[in-house]
């Protein structure tokens, strides 16, 4: 069994965007908006800031209140997608209740809507057209392409149908030429849909969902999945102990696909930059 080690993939990404960023001279700026009191969301803020310091990317950090109005948090967006030293706007979500999340994430320039969620983006990603993709389903392709997995002709299960991973995930494995199932909580049957797996794709948002008997001896198993157990521990959607016997890769949490968003998230930033200067 091989254990996917996203954290070093993701040094390594980190390391190769640092050295263009000097080669090309140039300077990527991101500008990360935060609503409110999430702690969550401050952690996520903090590391993805620390992550564009340490690669040469320019971060700054809009902090507003959780009353914040729409107009206002409209009128921030606009004055960023005006700035020439800013290249990605990241509005962290959650949004607070009362703001339009959908007219937030739209208001953000495609062009500089590194988490790939304007409608425009989404677009793009169903064509299979040049346009910015998020970030985590960014990772997992990089995971498999970085462990040398054949994905082409692969049968690949996803688990989870959200905006933000699954929908998006399956999509971009589709583009990479794999026969996708898509699954989610409606699903008849899921521990014999996921055996039939070459590839799982975990994202559910329960801790240790995907039992060993939902695997197919030497499937790929990739695990999304952020949670936190009764006990205050990290655990992924997938039972990692029982997995890792019959699989013949699959990534831990932490250490997995965590590390990956972060890596995409500098990726697409670097690359609006070079958009930017006709690159
Ligand atoms: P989400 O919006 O809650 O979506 C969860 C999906 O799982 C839904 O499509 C849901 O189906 C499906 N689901 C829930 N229970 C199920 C069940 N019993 N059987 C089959 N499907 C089930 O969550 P998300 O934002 O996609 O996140 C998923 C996980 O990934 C979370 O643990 C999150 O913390 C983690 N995550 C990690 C990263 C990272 O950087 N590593 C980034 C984002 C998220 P329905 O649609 O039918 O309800």
């Amino acid at each position: 069994m091989q254990l996917i080690d996203g954290k070093g993939i993701a040094q390594t990404i980190r390391a190769d965007i640092k050295q263009d960023i000097a080669s090309l001279k140039i300077r990527p700026g991101l500008a990360a908006v935060l609503v409110g009191d999430h702690p969550a969301s401050k952690v996520y803020v903090r590391n993805k800031r620390k992550a564009c310091e340490e690669a040469g990317i320019y971060s700054e950090e809009h902090a507003l209140s959780e009353e914040t109005r729409e107009p206002d948090l409209l009128s921030l967006i606009d004055k960023l997608n005006n700035d020439p030293a800013i290249h990605g706007i990241l509005v962290q979500l959650p949004l607070p209740k009362g703001l339009n999340e959908r007219k937030i994430l739209d208001a953000v320039t495609p062009q500089k809507d590194i988490d790939g969620f304007h409608y425009m983006n989404v677009g793009k990603l169903v064509a299979n057209e040049i346009g910015f993709y998020p970030c985590t389903p960014l990772g997992v392709i990089a995971l498999l392409k970085a462990t040398g997995v054949k994905i082409a002709g692969s049968h690949t299960v996803v688990v989870g149908r959200s905006n933000i991973v699954g929908k998006p995930a399956a999509l971009l494995l589709l583009h990479e030429n794999a026969t996708v199932t898509l699954c989610h909580s409606k699903t008849k049957d899921l521990p014999q849909m996921c055996r039939q797996a070459d590839i799982l794709v975990a994202a559910i948002g329960q801790a240790k969902f995907v039992t060993a008997d939902m695997v197919k001896e030497g499937a790929v198993v990739i695990d999304v999945g952020i949670n936190r157990t009764a006990d205050g521990k990290l655990a992924g959607d997938v039972d990692f102990e029982a997995v890792a016997e019959k699989a013949s890769a699959i990534t831990p949490v932490p250490g997995g696909v965590g590390p990956m968003t972060i890596a995409m998230l500098l990726a697409n930033t670097l690359q609006s930059a070079k958009w930017a200067r006709g690159m």
